[in-house]
Protein backbone atom coordinates (compact mmCIF):
# COMPACT_ATOMS: atom_id res chain seq x y z
CA UNK A 1 0.00 0.00 0.00
CA UNK A 2 1.55 3.44 -0.94
CA UNK A 3 1.43 6.59 1.46
CA UNK A 4 -1.53 8.18 0.25
CA UNK A 5 -3.70 5.02 0.08
CA UNK A 6 -2.60 4.59 3.62
CA UNK A 7 -3.50 8.05 4.78
CA UNK A 8 -6.78 7.64 2.94
CA UNK A 9 -7.63 4.44 4.50
CA UNK A 10 -6.25 6.06 8.41
CA UNK A 11 -8.21 9.22 8.26
CA UNK A 12 -11.03 7.67 6.10
CA UNK A 13 -11.72 5.33 9.27
CA UNK A 14 -11.48 7.80 11.57
CA UNK A 15 -13.45 10.83 10.49
CA UNK A 16 -17.14 11.13 11.94
CA UNK A 17 -19.83 10.99 8.98
CA UNK A 18 -20.07 15.40 8.46
CA UNK A 19 -15.92 15.09 8.04
CA UNK A 20 -16.04 12.26 5.70
CA UNK A 21 -18.85 13.48 3.66
CA UNK A 22 -17.56 16.57 3.13
CA UNK A 23 -14.39 14.90 1.72
CA UNK A 24 -16.81 13.46 -0.61
CA UNK A 25 -15.87 10.13 0.81
CA UNK A 26 -18.65 7.31 -0.08
CA UNK A 27 -20.39 6.13 2.80
CA UNK A 28 -19.03 2.89 4.58
CA UNK A 29 -21.08 0.41 6.00
CA UNK A 30 -20.93 -2.06 8.58
CA UNK A 31 -18.15 0.07 10.62
CA UNK A 32 -18.68 1.89 14.14
CA UNK A 33 -18.17 5.51 14.08
CA UNK A 34 -14.62 6.36 15.61
CA UNK A 35 -14.42 7.59 18.99
CA UNK A 36 -12.55 10.80 17.89
CA UNK A 37 -13.08 12.56 14.66
CA UNK A 38 -9.44 12.93 12.96
CA UNK A 39 -10.43 16.35 12.25
CA UNK A 40 -12.71 17.85 14.46
CA UNK A 41 -12.70 16.24 17.47
CA UNK A 42 -16.04 15.17 17.20
CA UNK A 43 -17.42 19.13 17.05
CA UNK A 44 -19.84 17.93 14.41
CA UNK A 45 -21.80 15.93 17.00
CA UNK A 46 -22.07 18.94 19.19
CA UNK A 47 -24.07 21.42 17.10
CA UNK A 48 -27.47 20.92 18.23
CA UNK A 49 -26.36 21.46 21.64
CA UNK A 50 -24.26 24.91 20.59
CA UNK A 51 -27.68 25.69 18.74
CA UNK A 52 -29.49 25.15 22.07
CA UNK A 53 -27.73 27.32 24.13
CA UNK A 54 -27.48 29.91 21.63
CA UNK A 55 -31.29 29.90 21.45
CA UNK A 56 -31.41 29.83 25.41
CA UNK A 57 -29.79 33.23 25.50
CA UNK A 58 -31.36 34.87 22.58
CA UNK A 59 -34.71 34.21 24.22
CA UNK A 60 -33.28 36.17 27.46
CA UNK A 61 -35.04 39.53 26.20
CA UNK A 62 -33.28 39.82 22.62
CA UNK A 63 -35.50 41.76 20.07
CA UNK A 64 -34.39 40.97 16.78
CA UNK A 65 -35.89 40.40 13.38
CA UNK A 66 -32.30 39.58 11.16
CA UNK A 67 -28.96 38.08 12.53
CA UNK A 68 -26.05 36.91 11.51
CA UNK A 69 -23.24 34.87 12.92
CA UNK A 70 -19.76 34.01 13.14
CA UNK A 71 -17.20 31.11 14.31
CA UNK A 72 -13.75 30.86 15.05
CA UNK A 73 -12.30 27.60 15.44
CA UNK A 74 -8.92 25.89 16.16
CA UNK A 75 -7.07 26.51 13.02
CA UNK A 76 -5.64 22.53 14.09
CA UNK A 77 -9.07 21.71 12.63
CA UNK A 78 -8.35 23.71 9.38
CA UNK A 79 -5.15 22.78 9.50
CA UNK A 80 -5.22 18.77 9.57
CA UNK A 81 -8.49 19.30 7.17
CA UNK A 82 -6.19 20.84 4.93
CA UNK A 83 -3.44 18.44 5.61
CA UNK A 84 -5.64 15.58 4.41
CA UNK A 85 -7.04 17.72 0.93
CA UNK A 86 -3.51 17.78 -0.15
CA UNK A 87 -2.40 14.52 0.78
CA UNK A 88 -5.46 13.04 -1.05
CA UNK A 89 -5.93 15.77 -3.70
CA UNK A 90 -9.39 16.54 -2.81
CA UNK A 91 -10.39 19.72 -4.21
CA UNK A 92 -13.27 22.16 -4.61
CA UNK A 93 -14.93 20.65 -1.28
CA UNK A 94 -16.62 22.87 1.35
CA UNK A 95 -14.36 23.46 4.27
CA UNK A 96 -15.22 22.59 7.93
CA UNK A 97 -15.43 26.35 8.81
CA UNK A 98 -17.82 26.77 6.38
CA UNK A 99 -19.88 23.98 6.66
CA UNK A 100 -20.08 24.29 10.53
CA UNK A 101 -21.19 27.79 9.76
CA UNK A 102 -23.83 26.77 7.38
CA UNK A 103 -25.52 24.08 9.42
CA UNK A 104 -25.72 26.19 12.55
CA UNK A 105 -27.25 29.15 10.67
CA UNK A 106 -29.74 26.68 9.42
CA UNK A 107 -30.74 25.46 12.88
CA UNK A 108 -30.98 28.91 14.33
CA UNK A 109 -32.60 30.00 11.85
CA UNK A 110 -34.93 27.52 11.67
CA UNK A 111 -35.49 27.26 15.13
CA UNK A 112 -35.46 30.94 15.87
CA UNK A 113 -37.70 31.92 12.69
CA UNK A 114 -35.65 34.61 11.82
CA UNK A 115 -33.59 35.64 8.88
CA UNK A 116 -29.92 35.69 8.55
CA UNK A 117 -28.93 39.30 6.73
CA UNK A 118 -25.27 39.58 6.08
CA UNK A 119 -25.03 43.50 5.39
CA UNK A 120 -26.74 44.84 8.73
CA UNK A 121 -28.28 42.44 11.12
CA UNK A 122 -30.41 43.34 13.58
CA UNK A 123 -27.90 41.53 16.26
CA UNK A 124 -24.66 39.76 15.53
CA UNK A 125 -23.26 36.81 17.37
CA UNK A 126 -19.69 35.98 17.62
CA UNK A 127 -18.78 31.97 18.70
CA UNK A 128 -15.49 30.69 19.67
CA UNK A 129 -14.81 27.28 19.81
CA UNK A 130 -11.60 25.74 21.55
CA UNK A 131 -9.67 22.54 21.47
CA UNK A 132 -11.82 20.71 24.15
CA UNK A 133 -14.88 21.73 21.26
CA UNK A 134 -15.63 24.08 24.65
CA UNK A 135 -17.18 27.03 23.43
CA UNK A 136 -18.24 30.87 24.05
CA UNK A 137 -20.13 33.42 22.96
CA UNK A 138 -20.94 37.08 22.54
CA UNK A 139 -24.43 38.45 21.62
CA UNK A 140 -24.07 41.95 20.39
CA UNK A 141 -27.10 44.06 19.37
CA UNK A 142 -26.66 46.61 16.60
CA UNK A 143 -26.91 49.59 18.05
CA UNK A 144 -30.20 51.50 17.29
CA UNK A 145 -30.63 55.46 16.52
CA UNK A 146 -33.66 57.25 17.98
CA UNK A 147 -34.67 60.39 16.60
CA UNK A 148 -36.13 62.34 19.94
CA UNK A 149 -36.89 66.01 20.98
CA UNK A 150 -37.02 67.45 24.95
CA UNK A 151 -38.63 70.20 26.06
CA UNK A 152 -37.25 71.46 29.43
CA UNK A 153 -40.03 73.21 31.85
CA UNK A 154 -37.76 73.66 34.72
CA UNK A 155 -34.66 75.71 34.77
CA UNK A 156 -31.19 74.58 36.37
CA UNK A 157 -30.95 71.55 34.56
CA UNK A 158 -27.70 71.22 32.67
CA UNK A 159 -28.23 69.80 29.20
CA UNK A 160 -24.51 67.65 28.99
CA UNK A 161 -22.48 65.93 31.60
CA UNK A 162 -19.93 67.70 33.04
CA UNK A 163 -17.39 65.95 30.86
CA UNK A 164 -14.71 62.93 31.71
CA UNK A 165 -12.57 64.70 33.93
CA UNK A 166 -14.36 64.30 37.31
CA UNK A 167 -12.20 63.63 40.23
CA UNK A 168 -13.43 60.75 42.27
CA UNK A 169 -14.12 63.46 45.06
CA UNK A 170 -15.97 65.71 42.50
CA UNK A 171 -18.15 62.41 41.23
CA UNK A 172 -18.96 61.97 45.37
CA UNK A 173 -19.68 66.08 45.87
CA UNK A 174 -21.78 65.62 42.71
CA UNK A 175 -23.97 62.35 44.25
CA UNK A 176 -24.36 64.19 47.58
CA UNK A 177 -26.40 67.36 45.68
CA UNK A 178 -27.76 64.46 43.23
CA UNK A 179 -31.08 66.14 43.67
CA UNK A 180 -30.43 69.28 42.09
CA UNK A 181 -27.27 68.45 39.76
CA UNK A 182 -28.71 65.74 37.23
CA UNK A 183 -28.10 66.68 34.09
CA UNK A 184 -30.76 65.79 30.75
CA UNK A 185 -28.24 63.81 29.42
CA UNK A 186 -27.74 61.82 32.94
CA UNK A 187 -32.00 61.30 32.83
CA UNK A 188 -32.80 60.68 29.35
CA UNK A 189 -29.45 58.59 29.18
CA UNK A 190 -30.97 56.41 32.46
CA UNK A 191 -34.61 56.57 30.86
CA UNK A 192 -33.46 54.82 26.97
CA UNK A 193 -31.80 52.59 28.51
CA UNK A 194 -34.48 51.57 30.88
CA UNK A 195 -36.45 51.35 27.47
CA UNK A 196 -34.35 49.49 25.10
CA UNK A 197 -32.04 47.23 27.91
CA UNK A 198 -29.20 48.77 26.22
CA UNK A 199 -25.65 49.95 27.40
CA UNK A 200 -25.03 52.68 27.37
CA UNK A 201 -26.47 56.35 24.95
CA UNK A 202 -24.18 58.30 22.87
CA UNK A 203 -25.73 61.98 22.40
CA UNK A 204 -25.63 63.81 18.81
CA UNK A 205 -27.08 67.12 20.11
CA UNK A 206 -28.62 69.60 17.51
CA UNK A 207 -27.78 72.76 19.45
CA UNK A 208 -27.33 73.39 22.91
CA UNK A 209 -28.49 75.24 25.77
CA UNK A 210 -27.34 77.08 29.18
CA UNK A 211 -28.30 75.20 32.78
CA UNK A 212 -30.79 78.17 33.71
CA UNK A 213 -32.37 78.00 30.07
CA UNK A 214 -35.71 76.65 29.10
CA UNK A 215 -36.60 74.50 26.21
CA UNK A 216 -40.13 75.28 24.89
CA UNK A 217 -42.28 75.29 21.90
CA UNK A 218 -42.07 72.10 20.08
CA UNK A 219 -39.23 71.48 21.96
CA UNK A 220 -35.28 70.51 20.78
CA UNK A 221 -34.42 67.37 18.65
CA UNK A 222 -31.77 65.22 19.11
CA UNK A 223 -30.69 61.94 18.35
CA UNK A 224 -29.35 59.32 21.07
CA UNK A 225 -27.62 56.24 19.75
CA UNK A 226 -28.04 53.34 22.23
CA UNK A 227 -25.45 50.68 22.23
CA UNK A 228 -26.69 47.24 23.34
CA UNK A 229 -30.16 47.45 23.03
CA UNK A 230 -31.87 44.20 23.64
CA UNK A 231 -35.11 45.82 22.92
CA UNK A 232 -34.92 47.49 20.06
CA UNK A 233 -39.10 47.55 19.64
CA UNK A 234 -39.88 51.05 20.49
CA UNK A 235 -43.63 51.43 20.11
CA UNK A 236 -45.34 54.42 20.75
CA UNK A 237 -47.03 53.74 24.39
CA UNK A 238 -43.91 53.70 26.38
CA UNK A 239 -41.73 55.99 24.03
CA UNK A 240 -42.79 59.36 26.28
CA UNK A 241 -40.75 60.28 29.60
CA UNK A 242 -42.29 63.28 32.12
CA UNK A 243 -40.22 64.05 35.22
CA UNK A 244 -38.22 66.88 37.08
CA UNK A 245 -39.76 68.94 34.14
CA UNK A 246 -38.34 67.13 31.30
CA UNK A 247 -40.53 65.68 28.64
CA UNK A 248 -39.08 63.63 26.32
CA UNK A 249 -40.31 62.21 23.50
CA UNK A 250 -38.87 59.46 21.36
CA UNK A 251 -40.07 60.10 17.78
CA UNK A 252 -38.79 57.57 15.43
CA UNK A 253 -36.28 54.75 15.16
CA UNK A 254 -33.44 54.10 12.66
CA UNK A 255 -29.52 52.47 12.45
CA UNK A 256 -27.57 55.50 10.95
CA UNK A 257 -26.80 58.76 12.50
CA UNK A 258 -27.23 61.92 9.94
CA UNK A 259 -23.68 61.76 8.22
CA UNK A 260 -23.41 65.63 8.56
CA UNK A 261 -24.72 67.96 11.36
CA UNK A 262 -28.18 69.40 10.93
CA UNK A 263 -28.82 72.68 9.71
CA UNK A 264 -31.34 74.24 12.12
CA UNK A 265 -32.95 77.41 12.99
CA UNK A 266 -34.29 78.87 16.70
CA UNK A 267 -36.07 81.13 18.24
CA UNK A 268 -34.25 82.64 21.53
CA UNK A 269 -35.53 85.00 23.95
CA UNK A 270 -32.96 86.80 25.47
CA UNK A 271 -33.79 88.28 29.16
CA UNK A 272 -30.78 91.17 28.67
CA UNK A 273 -30.29 93.93 30.94
CA UNK A 274 -28.16 97.20 29.97
CA UNK A 275 -25.42 99.83 31.90
CA UNK A 276 -28.51 102.67 31.70
CA UNK A 277 -32.05 102.76 31.23
CA UNK A 278 -33.19 101.90 27.72
CA UNK A 279 -36.62 103.11 25.66
CA UNK A 280 -38.42 101.59 22.90
CA UNK A 281 -36.74 103.73 20.58
CA UNK A 282 -33.57 103.22 21.44
CA UNK A 283 -34.06 99.60 21.11
CA UNK A 284 -35.82 100.10 17.21
CA UNK A 285 -32.47 100.13 15.47
CA UNK A 286 -31.75 96.30 16.77
CA UNK A 287 -34.35 95.44 14.04
CA UNK A 288 -32.03 96.72 11.48
CA UNK A 289 -30.12 93.67 12.91
CA UNK A 290 -32.46 91.36 10.77
CA UNK A 291 -31.47 89.36 7.90
CA UNK A 292 -27.56 90.40 9.04
CA UNK A 293 -24.83 87.69 9.34
CA UNK A 294 -23.23 87.63 12.54
CA UNK A 295 -19.19 86.69 12.92
CA UNK A 296 -17.95 85.49 16.04
CA UNK A 297 -15.11 83.70 17.66
CA UNK A 298 -16.14 79.94 18.61
CA UNK A 299 -12.99 78.50 20.38
CA UNK A 300 -10.17 78.76 18.08
CA UNK A 301 -12.08 79.76 14.98
CA UNK A 302 -14.58 82.10 13.47
CA UNK A 303 -17.56 81.18 12.59
CA UNK A 304 -20.73 83.00 11.10
CA UNK A 305 -24.81 82.67 11.53
CA UNK A 306 -27.34 84.73 9.84
CA UNK A 307 -29.86 86.20 12.30
CA UNK A 308 -33.26 86.53 10.22
CA UNK A 309 -35.18 88.74 12.58
CA UNK A 310 -35.23 90.60 15.89
CA UNK A 311 -38.43 91.47 17.63
CA UNK A 312 -37.90 93.59 21.04
CA UNK A 313 -40.18 92.37 23.89
CA UNK A 314 -40.96 93.98 27.21
CA UNK A 315 -38.91 96.66 28.45
CA UNK A 316 -38.60 97.16 32.36
CA UNK A 317 -36.01 99.73 33.27
CA UNK A 318 -32.43 98.64 32.81
CA UNK A 319 -33.95 95.21 31.57
CA UNK A 320 -35.12 93.94 28.20
CA UNK A 321 -35.96 91.27 26.10
CA UNK A 322 -35.95 90.03 22.67
CA UNK A 323 -37.05 87.68 20.38
CA UNK A 324 -33.86 86.73 18.03
CA UNK A 325 -34.49 84.44 15.12
CA UNK A 326 -31.43 82.67 13.75
CA UNK A 327 -29.55 80.48 12.25
CA UNK A 328 -28.89 77.39 15.31
CA UNK A 329 -25.35 77.77 16.72
CA UNK A 330 -25.36 81.71 17.15
CA UNK A 331 -24.00 82.38 20.69
CA UNK A 332 -26.27 84.47 22.26
CA UNK A 333 -24.31 85.88 25.20
CA UNK A 334 -21.27 86.88 22.27
CA UNK A 335 -24.15 88.83 20.58
CA UNK A 336 -25.64 90.44 23.47
CA UNK A 337 -22.18 91.75 25.18
CA UNK A 338 -19.67 91.56 22.35
CA UNK A 339 -17.01 90.81 25.05
CA UNK A 340 -15.57 88.21 22.67
CA UNK A 341 -15.54 89.19 19.23
CA UNK A 342 -18.45 89.40 17.84
CA UNK A 343 -19.89 91.39 14.87
CA UNK A 344 -21.78 92.81 14.65
CA UNK A 345 -23.33 92.83 18.24
CA UNK A 346 -25.86 94.01 20.08
CA UNK A 347 -24.21 96.39 22.84
CA UNK A 348 -22.05 97.89 19.73
CA UNK A 349 -25.39 98.39 17.80
CA UNK A 350 -27.12 100.28 20.99
CA UNK A 351 -23.90 101.98 21.73
CA UNK A 352 -24.73 101.09 25.40
CA UNK A 353 -23.18 98.14 27.15
CA UNK A 354 -25.69 95.10 27.69
CA UNK A 355 -25.36 91.67 29.02
CA UNK A 356 -27.58 88.63 28.67
CA UNK A 357 -29.02 87.46 31.73
CA UNK A 358 -30.72 84.72 30.62
CA UNK A 359 -31.77 83.37 27.40
CA UNK A 360 -34.58 80.48 26.84
CA UNK A 361 -35.55 78.44 23.30
CA UNK A 362 -39.01 79.22 22.52
CA UNK A 363 -38.48 76.61 18.85
CA UNK A 364 -36.54 75.13 17.34
CA UNK A 365 -36.79 74.28 13.54
CA UNK A 366 -34.64 71.99 11.30
CA UNK A 367 -34.07 73.06 7.93
CA UNK A 368 -32.90 69.58 6.54
CA UNK A 369 -36.00 68.32 4.63
CA UNK A 370 -34.64 65.01 5.56
CA UNK A 371 -34.11 65.86 8.78
CA UNK A 372 -37.92 66.72 9.01
CA UNK A 373 -39.00 63.44 7.82
CA UNK A 374 -36.75 61.81 10.31
CA UNK A 375 -38.05 63.53 13.06
CA UNK A 376 -41.86 63.76 12.03
CA UNK A 377 -41.54 59.75 10.76
CA UNK A 378 -44.53 57.99 13.16
CA UNK A 379 -42.93 55.30 14.58
CA UNK A 380 -43.62 51.97 12.57
CA UNK A 381 -41.49 49.50 13.73
CA UNK A 382 -44.10 47.21 14.49
CA UNK A 383 -43.76 43.33 15.23
CA UNK A 384 -45.52 40.38 14.86
CA UNK A 385 -46.49 38.52 18.49
CA UNK A 386 -43.90 35.71 16.70
CA UNK A 387 -41.22 37.96 15.99
CA UNK A 388 -41.37 39.68 19.11
CA UNK A 389 -40.74 36.14 21.34
ZN1 LIG B 1 -15.45 15.41 12.16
Amino acid sequence: MDLASHLELKNYVSLCKECRNRQGFIDRKNLDEPNECFICNNLMSKLGTISNSLVTRLSDGYEFRTFQIGVSLPSSYIEREDNIRSRLKIKGRNSIKNQFLLSLREMLKHTLLKEIDYVSPDLRIDLVINEKNEFFFNIIPTPIVLACKYLKKRRGIAQKNKGLADTRNQILEKDSQRENSFSLEEVISEYLKQLTSGVKVKFSWIGGEDKESLVLGKGRPFFAEVIGAKRRVVTEHNISLKENGIELYVLSVSRILPQSPLKFDSTTRVSITAERLVSIKDLECLTSLSGRTIWFRNKKKIIRKAVHSIKVGKIDGLNFVLDVFAEGGLHIKQFVGGKEYCEPNISTILGLKCECLSFDIMDVWLRDRHALEVFQRPLSVKMSVNEMA
